[in-house]
């Protein structure tokens, strides 16, 4: 008998040294945070684990909620179980990856102009937007922050938009101990597992104390985390979103810090997931204390903005769908 695809099955050995460890280290989402959507297939999927296998995780203390349709996850926990089981198959570390691959290859890669075509899509989770008076718009990148440039920004009838991009980066360190050790500070934090690098629920990320109380951390929560170091230490900071681009993008947060007459970029959580993957050049943890990628897009925008322009009359939150599109030859 022949099967389209290889089945997956953990070893009694990935059991016991990857998986049952994963769930002890995993921080759940909180209780009030949580929501048990995703059902008990989909979860076994994600994690490239037998279904079989996921029920013994649940027997060792993995959070489901049991329903009349079976047992259902929220999908941050999914994801973040993944991210902890260091297996590299779960759908999570697979996009993480995809994502670093930006940290391989030599450093003098990371600064070249770049030109991109984008095609940025928004949409609104409330199941009652399509009463919404506006539709999510993407709001325009902003590049030049970065000594690039947008030549293109048109709608399409869909109501996506499109861009063309130059991205450049460059190298800058800190010059004093104290925006230095911000930085680090965060890295040691994510290395000791004394935070938790993971994904987590909107919800939360939009109370990053809360996130941080709860040991939960994404690009986010540390970049607003990052700020208020600054703010404590005497340092103007601010915090700024944008997109890692790639085929897919991804979106992503970090903190600038004003030093010396110029911005500065802290970028510690790239620098922690370079550091899970073996194609990561070993310069890499420095060069995100204070450089930019040629890779990074940035919107004049805060952690606590939208990417997006919706006023939504049902409260939903707008997500923002980035993917790479071929440059034309020609001009138009
Ligand atoms: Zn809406």
């Amino acid at each position: 008998m022949t099967t389209a695809a290889p089945r997956r099955t953990t070893t009694a050995s990935e059991l016991w040294t990857n998986w049952l460890p994963a769930v002890e280290r995993l921080v759940p989402v909180p209780v009030e945070y949580r929501v048990a959507t995703l059902a008990h297939q989909e979860a076994a999927r994600e994690l490239a684990i037998d279904e079989a296998v996921l029920e013994n995780l649940v027997g060792a203390g993995f959070p489901a909620e049991d329903t009349p349709d079976g047992l259902r996850y929220d999908y941050h926990d999914v994801m973040n179980l993944g991210l902890q089981s260091g297996l590299g198959r779960s759908l999570a570390e697979l996009g993480e990856r995809q994502c670093m691959r930006l940290a391989a290859g030599q450093p003098e890669a990371w600064t070249t102009e770049r030109v991109t075509r984008l095609r940025l899509t928004a949409t609104c989770d409330a199941a009652g937007c399509t009463s919404c008076v506006t539709i999510p718009v993407p709001a325009e990148p902003a590049p030049k922050l970065y000594e690039g440039r947008l030549t293109e920004w048109a709608r399409e009838e869909t109501g996506s938009m499109v861009a063309t991009v130059t991205t450049r980066g460059h190298r800058d360190a800190p010059r004093t101990d104290t925006v230095r050790r911000i930085h680090d500070d965060l890295l040691d934090r994510l290395v000791s597992g004394e935070y938790q690098y993971g994904w987590v629920p909107e919800g939360l990320r939009s109370r990053p104390a809360a996130a941080i109380e709860h040991r939960t951390v994404d690009c986010i929560v540390a970049a607003w985390q990052m700020q208020q170091w600054a703010e404590e230490a005497g340092v103007r900071a601010r915090t700024r979103r944008g997109f890692l681009l790639g085929l897919i993008g991804v979106e992503h947060a970090w903190t600038e810090v004003f030093e010396e007459g110029r911005w500065l970029l802290l970028d510690p959580v790239l620098a922690y997931l370079g550091s899970r993957h073996r194609a990561t050049h070993p310069e890499f943890a420095d060069f995100t204390r204070g450089s930019v990628h040629n890779r990074l897009l940035a919107w004049d925008r805060s952690v606590d903005e939208s990417l997006a322009d919706h006023d939504c009359v049902a409260g939903g939150h707008v997500r923002v769908d980035c993917r790479q599109i071929p440059v034309p030859r020609t001009p138009a």
